[in-house]
């Protein structure tokens, strides 16, 4: 089989002087060193469902920024909504009049949320939510599932570089959709529980995605009731996908305070914290703020994107499209005899290949797919938009069909 060329001239030449004037390159989960070989690290831009790197490939983007981009690169609508505001004004002395219109919007989009303040990334939003959750209850412990990402963040981040040990003193670990390690867990803070932390499904990356089960969701928020504590569901990075109202009112269970960030504004730097009554006089009363967070032109393009996922119905829409992926991607598995598991919520997809214990047949699949103009993800999960149509999927579907031949004559 002969392996379409790629262009590769800009890339390299700025990977070498970023080696020279940015410590290792480049920093955090954007490293192109974490993709598969042939993987470009710099981007010139993006349009609908398609990106291009600064070599000029094009691609059908399935990571969507890592999950900010849910209606499309340049979504016209948002696009329009940003191009004003930027022309009258984007951060000023205080919040423009849409930070109200967009509080209002999220209180009427999600149930359990009485409030919402703003911030600019995820790390904002799940960190204010602990310290507001602390400032409620005047307790210190927090429980936060083995392996969840929460945050680039002392009290969070994966990395213990930098980290001491008091930086983690009141952080408790339990077994995401495991009962008894919760229930243990919770026993273990005694009286001294603040709030027990929870992304929207188990996405760990470099292991199969998983929905949580009614029983853990529902137990998790009777042992927060028992308990007096707070339960805080993470939804950065699935928030808007599975369901405007946040993405365990399928469960029926709310949290009291809930952090959001990556899809709100379609690209445009926004983090949100809502919540309960319950929690409106701790929200008060931490002091949370930076330069940057009542920017007028991330909350208009918020306020458009919200409004357009209303329109259309996005997570029912991204479920289609998610699912014609998945279906897709089964049926090559099966005629190429390369066994594949496919885990996670249709508009969040992750794909790991069997047998595959140093991820080698996936960055294989992977490369093969990018030089074939898709641009997907070895073991993360990664992201459906809007803008892909159905016609998009076929064309990622056309280059993951070779890719699976290349695989299986690798010796599947
Ligand atoms: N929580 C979750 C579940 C996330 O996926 C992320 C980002 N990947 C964060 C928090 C942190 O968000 P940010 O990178 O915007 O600080």
């Amino acid at each position: 089989m002969t392996e379409p060329v790629m262009r590769n001239s800009l890339d390299p030449a700025l990977r070498e002087r970023a080696a020279r004037v940015i410590p290792g390159g480049m920093w955090g989960h954007q490293k192109a060193t974490q993709m598969p070989e042939g993987y470009p690290q710099f981007f010139a831009r993006g349009e609908g469902p398609r990106v291009w790197d600064v070599d000029g490939n094009e691609y059908v983007d399935f990571m969507c920024s890592w999950g900010p981009i849910i209606l499309g690169h340049r979504n016209p609508t948002v696009e329009r909504a940003v191009d004003a505001q930027r022309a009258v004004g984007d951060c000023l002395d205080g919040p423009s009049e849409h930070l109200v219109d967009l509080a209002e919007l999220m209180v009427r989009t999600i149930p359990h949320a009485d409030w919402a303040m703003f911030q600019k990334n995820g790390s904002d939003a799940t960190t204010s939510c602990v310290t507001m959750a602390r400032a409620a209850t005047g307790r210190r412990k927090v429980l936060v599932a083995r392996g969840s990402y929460h945050g680039a963040v002392p009290w969070c981040s994966p990395s213990l570089a930098g980290v001491t040990a008091e930086d983690r003193a009141h952080v408790l670990h339990y077994d995401y959709n495991d009962v008894d390690s919760l229930a243990a867990a919770v026993r273990g803070a005694g009286d001294d529980l603040a709030a027990v932390l929870v992304t929207a499904f188990r996405h760990d990356i470099a292991r199969d995605l998983e929905m949580p089960t009614r029983h853990f969701a529902q137990t998790m928020r009777a042992l927060c009731d028992d308990a007096g504590a707070a339960l805080i569901l993470d939804d950065v990075r699935a928030g808007f996908r599975l369901h405007l109202g946040g993405s365990w009112e399928t469960l029926g269970v709310r949290p009291d305070l809930a952090a959001w960030s990556k899809a709100i504004a379609n690209g445009y730097a926004l983090a949100a914290v809502t919540g309960g009554d319950r929690f409106r006089e701790a929200a008060q009363k931490v002091f949370v703020t930076g330069s940057f967070w009542c920017s007028a032109v991330s909350m208009v393009a918020a306020k458009a994107t919200i409004a357009e996922l209303h329109a259309i119905d996005a997570p029912a829409y991204l479920e289609r499209v998610g699912n014609r992926l998945r279906d897709g991607l089964a049926a090559q598995s099966r005629a190429h005899g390369v066994a594949i598991r496919q885990s996670g919520p249709a508009q969040m997809p992750l794909v790991l290949f069997e047998d595959d214990p140093e991820f080698t047949k996936g960055a294989l699949f992977c490369r093969q797919a990018l030089a074939r103009g898709t641009y997907l993800h070895h073991r993360h999960n990664m992201f459906l938009s809007t803008a892909h149509s159905d016609a998009d999927i076929d064309r990622a579907l056309a280059a993951t069909d070779a890719a699976f031949a290349a695989v299986a004559a690798a010796g599947g």
